[in-house]
């Protein structure tokens, strides 16, 4: 029977650096003792969570059931550029792991924290590339059915930071295990993704495209500009970039010429960065006890040191009546609570 640890401390389980306790924390490795474990929760009425990397969580309190946590971490080549990776994969790790052996399309999404198995709920993204563009495959244990189901991303419902697993799926699906399709660098004709901020410029400096180039570019920019969690508790990007009207955009342009977005939906609405917004509105740097808004980056909340959950929020819910008030746009937290 698959082990339940007693009130076991979660703040070394948050980037955040929360303070909170599980009344009990199960890990698995396989569908069997996935399946003891969420039976064992039916039997005693218990909740459960799904918690992998916690590195876009806040931990609001204590949590009444079990925390399940995805121990199995390995990484297998399934078909000529198919990629298995089980849920507990470093997604770092597996970043590394394709660009060694020449296999081109998560480059770009070097050092992004958290686990292989969140990827797809989160639908992750940076420098212009997301998990959706290179996932075959999810496969995840039916907590109601308690069997294993794959399915293919046509029915993940993968769009901006959202995909099924937060939507009908929530509370249902325990991924655990990621299959990507990747392309040979070798075949010559990998289009590399390089379009994105200053990625180019970066790319360009260390001697053109490649995985490698781009994998050390990416690095070294999220290196400069993001705090380390190990030292700056945080979650990474607090807020979703706000996708707006395009008739509204253009109203807010002509007060703020300046002001950076993307054309979306076909030209009828506009993403904006929440992080210009926020920067605009004279946050970034903002400190306040125990909690702050990261000087290099405004779509970053910090942890000072000490924070608690509402300290968090309460910051978070100052910046998002500030930037409607300013901008009229309503900021979204991209976070997930619990
Ligand atoms: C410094 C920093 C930078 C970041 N940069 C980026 C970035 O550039 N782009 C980006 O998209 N994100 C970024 N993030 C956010 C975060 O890294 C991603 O969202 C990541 O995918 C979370 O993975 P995790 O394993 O830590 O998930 P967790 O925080 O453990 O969980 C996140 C959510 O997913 C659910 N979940 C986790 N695993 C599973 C599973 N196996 N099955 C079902 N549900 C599951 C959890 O229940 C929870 O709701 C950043 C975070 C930090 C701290």
């Amino acid at each position: 029977m698959t082990n339940f640890s007693d009130n076991f401390a979660l703040r070394g389980r948050n980037t955040f650096g929360l303070d909170a306790e599980a009344r009990h924390w199960a890990e698995f490795r396989t569908a069997a003792e996935l399946r003891d474990i969420l039976l064992r929760c039916r039997e005693q009425g218990l909740p459960w969570y799904v918690l992998s990397g916690g590195s876009n969580i806040i931990l609001t309190g204590n949590f009444p059931g079990a925390v399940i946590h995805p121990a199995a971490d390995g990484i297998a080549l399934i078909g000529p550029g198919l990629v298995r990776a089980e849920a507990a994969v470093v997604w770092d790790d597996l970043v590394a792991w394709s660009v060694e052996r020449g296999l081109g399309g998560l480059e770009n999404l070097s050092l992004i924290p958290g686990y292989a198995g969140a990827a797809p709920v989160q639908n992750i993204g940076a420098y212009g590339a997301e998990a959706k563009d290179t996932i075959e495959t999810v496969e995840y244990f039916d907590a109601a059915t308690l069997e294993t189901v794959r399915i293919p991303k046509e029915a993940c419902a993968f769009g901006y930071r959202e995909s099924v697993f937060k939507g009908s799926l929530k509370g249902r699906a325990i991924v655990t295990a990621v299959e990507f399709r990747l392309t040979p660098e070798a075949d010559g004709k990998y289009a590399y993704n390089i379009g994105y901020g200053d990625l180019h410029d970066r790319v360009m400096e260390l001697g053109g495209p490649s995985l490698r180039n781009i994998r050390q570019a990416v690095i070294a920019i999220r290196e400069a500009k993001l705090p380390d969690p190990a030292v700056t508790g945080n979650a990474g990007s607090f807020f979703k970039n706000p996708v707006i009207p395009a008739a509204q955009a253009a109203e807010l342009r002509e007060r703020y010429p300046e002001m950076p977005g993307y054309a979306c939906n076909g030209g009828a609405a506009v993403k904006v960065p929440a992080a210009w917004l926020i920067d605009r509105a004279g946050w970034k740097g903002f400190r306040s006890g125990t909690v702050g808004v990261h000087p290099k980056q405004a779509l970053v909340l910090i942890n000072l040191g000490g924070a608690t959950a509402q300290e968090i929020l309460n910051l978070a819910r100052r910046i998002i009546c500030d930037v409607e008030q300013k901008f009229g746009v309503t900021l979204s937290m991209e976070v997930n609570i619990l």
